[in-house]
C-alpha cells in the first residue's frame, strides 16, 4: 500500500488548492458533504515521481462557529494520527494566527512526522510570515506556493524520508 499524507491547517491556508495540484485528476473520492466521517477528500499524489496517497480535510462553511474549534480538533488530530506524514500548511502572506498557534498546541503531542509548510510564499510578501512560523515549534517551514507550483521540489525533499 502507498504512504498516506495528511494536509491540515485552519481554513483558507491553501490545503485543497495543494491536493489538487498533487492529485490532478488521479482523485479517488470527493465528498465535500459536512459530517464527521465524511469531511475527507482522499487522492493519489504525484509529486516528481513520489507516489503517496493524500488527505485533504475539508472545509467547515456550514459550521456554527460555538462548535468549530472542537470539530476541527477532532478532525485534525483524526487525520495526522492516521496519517504516515502531515503537511501542517500556514498562510506566509497572513502570517500566524492565533489559530495557528491552537493547531501547533494540539500537535505538540503527537508522535506522527509534521511538515511546517508555509504556503503562498510566491514573492516577498510571505517573508515576515516564514519567519513567524518559526516560532510555532516545527522548525524552519517549508516555502511554498501551492497556487504557482513554487517550492514543490523542497516538499518533495521535506517528504522523501517519510514516505
Ligand atoms: P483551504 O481552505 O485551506 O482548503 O484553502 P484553499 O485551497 O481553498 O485556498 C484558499 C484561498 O487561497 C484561495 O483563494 C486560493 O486561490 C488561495 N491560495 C491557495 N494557494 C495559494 C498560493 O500559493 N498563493 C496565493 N497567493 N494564494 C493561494
Ligand atoms: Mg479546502
Amino acid at each position: 500500500p502507498l504512504p498516506t499524507v495528511a494536509i491540515i491547517g485552519r481554513p483558507n491556508v491553501g490545503k485543497s488548492t495543494l491536493f489538487n495540484r498533487l492529485v490532478g485528476k488521479r482523485l479517488a473520492l470527493v465528498d465535500d458533504q459536512p459530517g464527521v466521517t465524511r469531511d475527507r477528500r482522499e487522492g493519489e499524489a504525484n509529486l516528481l515521481g513520489l507516489e503517496f496517497r493524500i488527505f485533504d480535510t475539508a472545509g467547515y462553511e456550514d459550521e456554527d462557529a460555538a462548535t468549530l474549534p472542537g470539530r476541527m480538533r477532532q478532525q485534525t488530530e483524526a487525520a495526522v494520527q492516521d496519517a504516515d506524514v502531515a503537511l501542517f500548511l500556514v498562510d506566509a502572506r497572513a502570517g500566524v494566527t492565533p489559530l495557528d498557534e491552537e493547531i501547533a498546541r494540539w500537535l505538540r503531542s503527537t508522535d506522527r512526522p509534521i511538515i511546517l509548510v508555509a504556503n503562498k510564499a510566491e514573492g516577498r510578501a510571505g517573508e515576515t510570515g516564514v519567519i513567524e512560523a518559526m516560532a510555532l515549534g516545527f522548525g524552519e517551514p517549508v516555502q511554498l506556493s501551492a497556487e504557482h507550483g513554487e517550492g514543490m521540489a523542497d516538499l518533495f525533499e521535506a517528504l522523501l524520508p517519510h514516505v
